[in-house]
């Protein structure tokens, strides 16, 4: 049956990534007992840490409630920002400058980690560095570019420098922007590739991946831990959390300090190619400046358009929240607005009260998360950062390690607030852009 509206007759509401890499189920062995390592959640940071864990020589085992990789790690945009978000913040106020200086510098080293990582391991998942766009939404958001420009030049060793919205049509083929800065040291991959060789190479070095088996509750013992799951129970001496924007009760202490946030993507059918060319013409990633924001790029082949932003919760019905995207979208390219949609589907990320990542241990559990939405590079760090810890603590010390992980009064892990901070942000968006 054909679906009314702008969409192909085999949309899919799962991830276009999934059509070159869908994650798969592994053969689950028996649960281990005396392990050296339990890590909970199968994505970037889990399998990152079980990576790094085996390559030492640790015994460790991944414990992920669905198929390895199901959730954000292969629904993700692909954009490899290497801590950018993290230079547009501001840090120094809440963390003092020499440790705000140390996070900044370790975050824009994370895009040199994941690009060593990925050729280490032999990972053909398109990467490249592709460099950024970032599309002011305002007047005055050009102008907080423009402040930074030099900063975040000299941050990442590479070129960042401003278009005005006269000279944008070199990045971006659309005038509804107001200008906005290129930043070269910015990549791209395959989400769901770059995951499904990850997950490999874990494999590979020694770590057992073990799905289809959510952990469900975590006990104390003398020498380590009892891992509680659907499927019996795990011992093991240590324990690692990355669960990030699916935090459950098992860990109600990390629940109460991230707040998951759907985002949304869509993909169009494949565009002729001097279309695409024209709309993205240096193949750069795409995103604009609004509090609630619009990310946009091309898929790796640069056949089509794939278009992200937050447009509700994550129950939203695939179509609904499509067409929400896609208006979004014809506002910016009117020329696609015969494009039809072959994929929409969504994912949570894991925002966190002070909008830091956070790397740690509280009562002895490890956890890494709370990217922001900014995980491909970062979390895929942190994941190995905590295997570093956990493996003997020989590294220098992480800048991220052990920062005070806030929550806030009567938050338990749902996020309530959310439609209307969501629309309050909308509303700020949209004075921002008539007032400048
Ligand atoms: C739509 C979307 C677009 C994004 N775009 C980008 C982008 O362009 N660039 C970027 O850098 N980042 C992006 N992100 C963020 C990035 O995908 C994440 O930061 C990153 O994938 C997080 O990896 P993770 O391993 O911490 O979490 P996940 O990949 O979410 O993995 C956590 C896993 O934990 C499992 N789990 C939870 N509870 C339990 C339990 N009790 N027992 C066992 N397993 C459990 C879950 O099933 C899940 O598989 C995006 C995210 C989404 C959703």
């Amino acid at each position: 049956m054909s679906l009314p509206g702008p969409f192909t007759e085999d949309f899919k509401s799962t991830p276009y990534w999934w059509e070159a890499a869908e994650p798969t189920p592994v053969q689950a062995p028996d649960l281990p007992t005396n392990i050296d390592v339990a890590v909970v959640g199968g994505g970037y940071t889990g399998l990152s840490c079980a990576l790094e864990l085996a390559r030492q020589g640790v015994k460790v085992a991944v414990v992920e409630a669905e198929r390895i990789g199901f959730q954000a790690s292969s629904r993700n945009g692909g954009m490899v920002t290497g801590g950018l978000k993290l230079a547009q913040g501001a840090m120094s106020s809440q963390l003092g400058q020499d440790r705000a200086a140390a996070i900044l510098k370790e975050a824009i080293g994370t895009l040199d980690f994941i690009e060593m990582l990925i050729e280490r391991e032999g990972i053909a998942c398109h990467f490249r560095r592709t460099g950024r766009f970032t599309c002011a939404y305002s007047r005055r958001d050009y102008d907080a570019l423009a402040a930074r420009t030099d900063q975040i030049a000299e941050l990442t060793g590479g070129a960042a420098y401003m278009l005005p919205p006269s000279r944008q049509r070199e990045e971006i083929g659309s005038d509804h922007y107001r200008g906005g800065m290129v930043v070269k040291a910015s990549g791209a991959l395959h989400p769901s590739l770059y995951l499904r060789g990850l997950a490999t190479a874990a494999a590979r070095a020694g770590a057992t991946l073990i799905d289809g088996t959510r952990a469900t509750g975590f006990e104390r013992q003398a020498n380590g831990w009892r891992i509680k799951t659907e499927r019996g129970d795990i011992t093991a001496r240590d324990v690692m959390v990355g669960t990030n924007g699916y935090t459950g009760p098992a860990t109600p202490w990390l629940r109460r300090r991230v707040v998951p946030v759907a985002s949304f993507i869509i993909a169009t059918e494949e565009l002729p190619a001097d279309l695409t060319k024209r709309l993205v013409p240096n193949g750069r990633m795409l995103a604009d400046t609004r509090r609630v924001l619009s990310y946009f790029r091309l898929s790796p082949d640069g056949k089509r358009v794939l278009w992200g932003g937050r447009v509700g919760t994550s129950a939203m019905e695939a179509r609904k929240s499509a067409l929400r995207l896609r208006a979004m979208m014809c506002r910016v390219w009117p020329e696609l607005a015969d494009a039809r949609l072959t994929h929409s589907w969504n994912g949570n990320v894991a925002f966190t009260f002070d909008y830091l990542p956070h790397l740690g241990v509280h009562n002895g559990m490890h956890y890494a998360m709370g990217c922001q939405g900014n995980g491909v590079a970062m979390q895929t760090w942190l994941g190995y950062q905590a295997a570093l810890m956990i493996a003997g603590g020989k590294n220098a010390p992480s800048a991220f390690s052990g920062l005070p992980f806030p929550t806030k009064p009567l938050y338990n892990g749902a996020p309530w607030f959310l439609p209307a901070v969501l629309a309050w942000y909308k509303l700020r968006d949209s004075i921002d852009r008539l007032s400048s």
